[in-house]
């Protein structure tokens, strides 16, 4: 048998993620990944690369719990959010159960979902890009954990707070319900932190990839009761957190560093505005969807085409043609001043046959 048959079926089926920086290309203008456009700056302030690092940082544990209006024993720091998804479906899905998601969304669930060999059950968002409940509840027999991103990375909008409330009321006892906060900082009193109080079985993703501009450090949480909180230590590697990550967190949700996130963050929101003010005033634009997040999903006359076009002007995007009902689809990262204007210029040059 070669290596590859060795390795297990469902890994042997298994399509990676296709991440931005797995997709490529080339140029310098790369609005394809939800980064903040400008890195921050940090320095090293701890030096002992020596020792093992602590299994859960407290001085990061404890300002991202006040940060985030909760109590340490309710955070977990994790290598990104992703490490969060597959912990949560590591922990809590045997070889029989099953993982929901509602697409078009964020590919990890299912990626993760496939890896861990765990069935996948989709039941889509409706037009409006809001939950199918009557179809979920339908669904949910053998379903451990479902997850829901909000705002719905691609397509920008919040989940109804009130479905996300019904939903929680739906599977109280019989399931992890996972509300994905990769962009809640564009959008903050969207949370639904404020309600772990009353839901058990709630978990809250959480990253410092998106609005902190840190998606090199590789630093995400999990905000949960402490019963959860206390399943997905089990499952934990021992030491996740290397001593650098954890001492340029620290750094980041100190009172400075969350002022420099929340002006970085208004900057983006102004950028966002008069990106799609210019995007609507273009004849190939047939929509650009209202978004809470730091990207606007465009739906144009011909996607796949427009996608090409820029990205041979080294504009990279990402393309949603394959996402389910995105059919000439393309998602934009609000960059800087100058990318945006990058962008549209290159737009407004590409011709339609
Ligand atoms: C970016 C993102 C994450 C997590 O990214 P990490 O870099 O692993 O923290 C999680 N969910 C969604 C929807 C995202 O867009």
């Amino acid at each position: 048998m070669t290596i590859s048959q060795l390795s297990r079926k469902n890994i042997q089926a298994l399509t990676p993620y296709q991440s931005a920086r797995r997709l490529g290309g080339s140029g310098d203008v790369w609005l394809n990944a939800n980064e903040y456009p400008t890195s921050p700056n940090f320095d090293l302030t701890d030096h002992t690369f020596n020792r093992y690092p602590e299994a859960q940082p407290e001085a990061v544990v404890n300002s991202y719990a006040a940060y985030a209006g909760v109590q340490p024993e309710n955070v977990i720091v994790t290598r990104g959010g992703d490490e969060s998804i597959e912990l949560i479906i590591r922990a809590f899905c045997e070889a029989d159960d099953a993982v929901l998601y509602c697409p078009p969304t964020y590919g990890m669930y299912a990626v993760s979902a496939e890896t861990c060999g765990v069935a996948l059950k989709t039941v889509p968002l409706t037009a409006d890009f809001q939950l199918n409940l009557p179809e979920i509840e339908k669904n949910l027999d053998g379903v451990k954990v479902v997850f829901v991103c909000s705002p719905n990375n691609p397509t920008g909008g919040l989940v109804k707070r009130s479905d996300l409330l019904k939903l929680l009321q739906m599977t109280a006892g019989r399931a992890i319900v996972v509300v994905d906060e990769a962009y809640i900082e564009f959008c903050p009193t969207a949370t639904m932190a404020t309600e772990l109080a009353n839901f058990p079985h709630l978990a809250i993703i959480r990253t410092l990839s998106k609005a902190f501009g840190l998606a090199g450090l590789r630093c995400g949480f999990t905000l949960a009761n402490a019963e959860l909180i206390n399943v997905l230590q089990k499952v934990i590697a021992p030491y996740p957190i290397p001593v650098p990550v954890s001492d340029i967190a620290a750094q980041a949700l100190s009172e400075q560093g969350l002022a420099q996130m929340r002006s970085q963050t208004a900057t983006v929101l102004a950028n966002r505005a008069e990106l799609q003010k210019n995007l609507e005033k273009l004849p190939l634009v047939e929509q650009v969807f209202e978004s809470e997040a730091n990207y606007l999903l465009v739906k144009f006359k011909d996607g796949q085409k427009v996608f090409k076009a820029l990205w041979e002007q080294g504009i990279v995007l990402r393309d949603q043609h394959k996402a389910l009902g995105l059919a000439n689809c393309v998602r934009i990262t609000v960059g800087t001043e100058v990318e945006n204007k990058k962008v549209v210029e290159s737009l407004g040059r590409v011709v339609l046959g």
